[in-house]
């Protein structure tokens, strides 16, 4: 059995609607036929465009943060109902930005999970380490804190739903990607945490992702490596025809599941 590679593009707030409308019509032709799953985490105003723009094809169109109440007096927030009806499918939960700019804490983060998948949102859980906590050789205690609080009350029969992003922090928007070794290293530490909480077995479903300064160069030597499922890519996704170029890299390299 072969697995498809996901290529996730964030677009940060970037574009408007209209932008998004044209950008997606552009990448549907560069993408036909490719084999791996494409997603894109646009701003709340573009997922209704995106996600009519993107109809018919296997895209799916999601958010980049969302509010972990059903619903409420939350002024300014956005509920996964309300993306959810606006066409969103998954949800970028615990992006370092919404962490570092946002203060957003792991335990906070725990409860959007559960909301996500609750309401039918396919959570794309981001986690990550300092260029400090990397440096104090804190990388592993770093990421298992992050996942296990996070995934805690997950239910079994939904971890199959879950997708995982090793993002680190000092990769992120600086043009210094991890090298493909110091990747396969926290991905191999991501995928051990996993199989603690959830068992060997049921942590294979979850897909791993790479994100941080991935670019058409350099995401061959990514994807090659054995724990990495695909890649979260931020810059490099603004360009409808980079995006494509990373995307058609991707559809070379359909992986082994990794345990059924
Ligand atoms: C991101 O936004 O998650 C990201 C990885 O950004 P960039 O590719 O620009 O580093």
């Amino acid at each position: 059995m072969v697995k498809n590679l996901i290529v996730v593009g964030n677009w940060k707030m970037y574009k408007t609607a209209r932008e998004a409308a044209g950008y997606v019509e552009e990448l549907i032709p560069l993408i036909e036929g490719c084999s791996a799953s494409v997603f894109l985490a646009v701003p709340f105003t573009s997922i209704a465009t995106a996600s009519k723009a993107s109809k018919g094809t296997e895209m799916l169109i999601g958010a980049q943060n969302m509010n972990d109440a059903r619903e409420g007096a939350f002024t300014g927030e956005i509920a996964a109902l309300m993306l959810k009806e606006a066409g969103a499918e998954f949800v970028l939960i615990g992006h370092s930005e919404r962490r570092r700019f946002f203060g957003e804490t792991d335990a906070l983060i725990q409860k959007k999970v559960m909301r996500a998948l609750s309401d039918d949102l396919i959570p794309i859980l981001c986690v990550g380490e300092t260029l400090e906590e990397r440096e104090a050789g804190q990388t592993e205690e770093v990421l298992r804190r992050q996942i296990e609080v996070a995934l805690k009350e997950v239910p079994t029969e939904e971890v199959a739903k879950l997708i995982l992003a090793y993002e680190p922090v000092w990769a992120i928007g600086t043009g210094k990607s991890a090298t493909a070794q110091i990747a396969q290293e926290a991905h191999a530490i991501c995928k051990d945490v996993l199989g603690e909480v959830f068992g060997k077995r049921k942590a294979a479903l979850i897909p791993i992702l790479y994100g941080g300064s991935v670019t058409e160069k350099n995401v061959t030597d990514l994807i090659a490596q054995k724990e990495i499922d695909g890649v979260l890519v931020g810059g490099s996704s603004l360009d409808p025809k980079t995006l494509s170029e990373i995307v058609l890299k991707c559809k070379k390299m359909k992986k082994k599941a990794k345990e059924e």
